[in-house]
């Protein structure tokens, strides 16, 4: 049986699912993460550059529920982590970091007023630009939105750069998420 987390559902169907969608997938289930990946670790020499990145598990949970005095809206709730592949913008080393986001996504239709707005509740709204969807959309799209805009190792001690290059925020620092991130973003539209 095809994984459900991958089919395409009217929000009336995933409102009826009864237990939360659990699954762990790799990051290759991701092709807009997978891309974003993949044109950064493209900078290194080809000798460099990882090779299982794509492997990197992906946990994701999601629950439905119709929203709370909003008829006909659909609420996602749930949470993705996922392991990230990238090159540390301080030292240019490759290193690996956790990104996760808790997923607060209320679906609305397009063609209503209701899609104009970024947020119902406390939710981000998506406009269903069809009658269906996808739930790995809604993962990838949240995953998206979470990755930092210029990766950098957590900690000076992990960093390779020297400490006085890690304290001072260069006005001309890369930014390679960022960019790819406001690219796509064109692109979509
Ligand atoms: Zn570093």
């Amino acid at each position: 049986m095809a994984n459900p987390i991958f089919e395409r559902y009217l929000p009336k169907e995933l409102a009826e699912l009864v237990q939360d969608v659990e699954f762990t997938g790799k990051i290759s289930d991701l092709p807009r993460v997978s891309e974003i990946i993949e044109a950064e670790l493209d900078a290194l020499a080809e000798p460099e550059r990882p090779r299982q990145w794509r492997a990197a598990p992906v946990d994701i949970r999601l629950a439905f529920s119709w929203l709370a005095g909003h008829a006909g809206m659909l609420a996602v709730d749930g949470r993705a982590a996922a392991t990230i592949t990238a090159v540390c913008q301080r030292c240019l080393a490759v290193f690996e970091f956790a990104v996760v986001t808790e997923i607060r996504m209320v679906l609305v239709a397009a063609t209503t007023d209701a899609a104009q707005q970024e947020s119902i509740a406390g939710y981000d709204v998506w406009d269903l630009d069809e009658d269906s969807v996808r739930p790995i959309d809604l993962v990838e799209e949240s995953l998206v939105m979470a990755l930092p805009f210029a990766p950098v190792h957590d900690s000076a001690e992990n960093c390779a750069a020297p400490v006085e290059t890690v304290s001072s925020e260069g006005a001309d620092i890369v930014r390679p998420f960022a960019d790819l991130r406001a690219k796509m973003e064109n692109r979509d539209n």
